[in-house]
């Protein structure tokens, strides 16, 4: 469903991408994992066509995203880390919005708004103003307008930060009830969340790939006597930290090598 050849991204003389290659495949969940900085929303805003490679290759679904992006943002569903909604409209007229600009078959269109409106769990704010919902709610409106023409490939960037533990678990469970109908490609701080939802890990490091392997696999410990690894400890293992309960965050001790990378 993805593929990408040797992708880089120079922004002036500072490299962010240094040549990423991988191959996911249709109707996967994987888990985007990375430090602040690390390249994750550039990546993401590439295999949407939203910025060019400086070089490098990437296919979606078979289509060169160089040759063919209107093509290829048909087949894509993105929620960008800060989403893209109209506040000021209704999430109603903000969906039929979203679906005309998508071109949603006519005939289709109402039972694609009724769709995304019960899967998202929208139909009762749906008359009610964008920018008088939660947190919570406007998020599940960002994915609703990502899903509404059924892309194969649906990319979220970090689609529960900020959220509180239920929204958070509505929004978790939204996005576990898409891999039958979808690719997904996701991003996110919190690990646990990866570890309930996701088949596959890919994790970046200053622009670099350092972790592609199935969750159960990299879960795995060397000695099966002992019990299963958590994400955390194999993430704090490559980024060269130690597991403690007093590092829960991720972003708290940046190493020397992030903090070189990182040009925020
Ligand atoms: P976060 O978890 O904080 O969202 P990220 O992994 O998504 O981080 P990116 O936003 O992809 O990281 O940024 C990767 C690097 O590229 C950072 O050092 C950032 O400062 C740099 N960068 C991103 N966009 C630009 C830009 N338009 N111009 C210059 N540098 C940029």
């Amino acid at each position: 469903m993805i593929i990408t050849e040797n992708i880089t991204k120079n922004f002036g003389s500072f490299e962010a991408l240094k040549g990423i290659s991988f191959d996911i495949k249709q109707g996967e969940i994987v888990g985007f994992l990375g430090q602040n900085g690390a390249g994750k929303t550039t990546l993401m805003r590439i295999l949407t066509t939203y910025l060019p490679p400086s070089s490098g290759k990437v296919l979606i679904d078979g289509i060169d995203i160089s040759k063919n992006s209107l093509s290829v943002r048909q087949k894509i569903g993105y929620l960008p880390e800060t989403p893209p909604l109209y506040i000021n409209m209704t999430v109603l007229d903000y969906l039929k919005f979203a679906a005309d600009i998508k071109d949603v078959n006519v005939k289709r269109r109402r039972f694609q708004l009724q769709k995304v409106l019960r899967e998202c769990q929208l139909e009762e704010v749906k008359n009610k103003t964008i920018s008088t919902l939660s947190k919570g709610y406007k998020q599940r409106v960002g994915i609703a307008q990502a899903i509404i023409h059924e892309p194969k490939l649906l990319i979220l960037d970090e689609p529960t930060s900020g959220l509180d533990p239920i929204q958070n678990h509505q929004v978790r469970q939204l996005i576990k009830n898409q891999q039958d109908q979808r690719t997904v490609l996701l991003s996110t701080h919190i690990l646990s969340e990866i570890e309930q939802i996701a088949h596959r890990v890919l994790m970046i490091k200053s622009g670099r790939i350092i972790v592609d392997q199935p969750l159960d696999s990299l879960l795995k410990p060397d000695n099966d006597q002992s019990p299963p690894l958590t994400l955390e400890a194999v993430f704090m293992q490559h980024h060269s930290l130690q597991t403690s309960p007093a590092t829960p965050e991720l972003t708290a001790e940046p190493t020397s090598e992030s903090t070189g990378a990182s040009h925020e």
